[in-house]
């Protein structure tokens, strides 16, 4: 091979086991190089001590080690961070830190762009570029994690795109994040958020690894919803909520419904009455979570607060579990929905 024809983050280690085995390699020296990646985040093979020189050059000869370039780092006054990566391709993507005290969570991409269209999200107006690769995704979680300088704890896939659309790279991502050889996350640590791909959430009722699902509602009747998020079209309600209902039931897992309160689009306490009947069963726990401002759509707005407060009391009357939500990064547009990868 005189040619780098692999990529390092786009192997799994059964990829790497392969791969050494055909070079005369112990299959250990798979885990090992997938210890120094994922755990240590040393990014040069050079810097892998306990491999031997020879395997050393051998890797750094033939496989690339392609990550992210930060193209630049904002921070928020709440100490939120956002970062603006260029890929190989030259598709700009942005991610997410946010901080709860020492506890962080990493907000990453899955597609360069989203072809989904939902009214309210800048990430949406702003088009599809691509889906993003195994590697691009892992690539945004590991050097986030060397620049933090420690553990994050946890990785939910809310920035650009609807990773339900990229199925086979989003699921292949997380098994290496989850595999203890690798980065060894736990599953109750990774969350799917999606718009309501029904097909994907029949997937996720049936992985292996036990994932938190996040649903986009944001409203509960198919006319306000295919209006604000065309997707709806494809996947109307009923059909979304029978996925949701065998994802629970075979899970066992809670699900978590968004909800973003827009003035006067889906904030009337009619709605917060819709949403507990579409959702009777289920048991759902509700984000209630301001609307982020986009540049695009400057005709909608935050919800005040006395109508915050009708809809809050509306889902308190019914018991349903909720909580109202902070917007976070707002200042510097690192808040739901204000991604765009290019601004
Ligand atoms: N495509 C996936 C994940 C990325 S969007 C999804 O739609 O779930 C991440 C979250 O931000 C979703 O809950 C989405 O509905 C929400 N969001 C999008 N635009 C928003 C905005 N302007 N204000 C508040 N939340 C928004
Ligand atoms: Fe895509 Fe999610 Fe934005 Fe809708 S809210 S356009 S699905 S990223």
């Amino acid at each position: 091979m005189d040619e780098k024809i692999y990529d390092a983050l786009e192997l799994s280690l059964n990829d790497w086991q392969i791969l050494f085995a055909e070079w005369g390699e112990q299959k250990f020296r798979a885990a090992q190089v997938c210890q120094w990646i994922y755990a240590k985040k040393v990014f040069n093979y050079h810097d892998m001590s306990n491999l031997s020189k020879t395997l050393r050059e051998k890797l750094s000869d033939n496989i690339l080690m392609s990550l992210p370039v930060l193209i630049r780092q904002q921070n928020s006054r709440d100490g939120t961070k956002k970062f603006l990566w260029q890929l190989s391709d030259g598709a700009r993507i942005e991610s997410v830190l946010l901080n709860h005290g020492s506890y962080k969570t990493a907000c990453i991409s899955s597609q360069a762009g989203c072809p989904l269209a939902c009214a309210f999200c800048e990430t949406g107006a702003n088009g599809f570029i691509r889906n993003l690769t195994r590697g691009e995704i892992l690539g945004q979680f590991l050097t986030m994690e060397k620049l933090n300088g420690a553990d994050i704890h946890n990785i939910v896939f809310m920035g650009m795109g609807e990773p339900l659309l990229n199925e086979a790279n989003v699921f292949s991502a997380i098994r290496s994040l989850n595999d203890k050889d690798m980065r060894n996350l736990g599953a109750r640590h990774i969350t799917i958020s999606t718009s309501g791909i029904v097909p994907g959430i029949e997937d996720l009722a049936d992985f292996e690894i036990p994932l938190r699902l996040s649903l986009s509602l944001h409203a509960p009747n198919d006319n306000l919803r295919s209006k604000i998020m065309p997707v709806n079209k494809t996947y109307p309600l009923q059909k979304l909520v029978a996925a949701l209902k065998r994802y629970r039931d075979r899970t066992g897992e809670r699900i978590t419904i968004e909800y973003a309160l827009i003035d006067h689009v889906n904030d009337a306490p009619e709605y917060a009455y819709e949403t507990a009947a579409l959702l009777d069963g289920l048991e759902p726990y509700i984000n209630i979570i301001p609307f982020n401002p986009i540049p695009s759509k400057p005709e909608l707005k935050r919800s005040d607060n006395s109508r915050v407060k009708e809809f809050c009391r509306a889902l308190t009357e019914l018991h349903i579990e909720f909580e109202l939500r902070k917007e976070r990064g707002g200042d510097i547009m690192a808040a739901c929905g204000q991604l765009a990868g290019n601004k």
